[in-house]
């Protein structure tokens, strides 16, 4: 391993948090949770263009936050590291934010949200 190639460990941590720091990133991170999580599950909760979505999962990506799988139609995102969940609770829980409102983004199924998860049905495939 060649040292000269290496970041420095203020670098590499400064990148690692440049990826996820738009709060709609956050969100996502919250929203998916413990859970593999449908895109479009996603969508419905963000409510923002699904290019901007794809914008900030590539970016989690990149990050080595996120792993993803397709079934069907259906594009799933999981967590890689379930550890960034105990990191964003501990910055939430150090700014006076209750984890009842941290874990509101990742309650199922979210109103209106017709998701293989929120509204399962023999037309869907099932994800549990
Ligand atoms: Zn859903």
């Amino acid at each position: 391993m060649n040292i000269y190639l290496r970041e420095n460990p203020h670098d590499q941590i400064s990148k690692f948090l440049g990826y996820i720091q738009q709060s709609a990133r956050i969100k996502i991170l919250l929203i998916i949770d413990q859970s593999e999580t449908c895109v479009c599950h996603i969508e419905s909760i963000l409510g923002i263009r699904q290019a901007a979505i794809s914008q900030h999962l590539m970016s989690l990506r990149k990050a080595g936050l996120v792993t993803t799988r397709r079934q069907g139609r259906h594009i799933y995102y999981r967590l890689n590291n379930p550890e960034i969940l105990v990191l964003l609770f501990q910055i939430g829980h150090s700014l006076g934010i209750s984890e009842s409102a941290m874990k509101q983004y990742s309650l199922r199924p979210y109103p209106g949200c017709s998701c293989p998860q929120c509204k399962p049905g023999p037309e869907h495939d099932q994800v549990c």
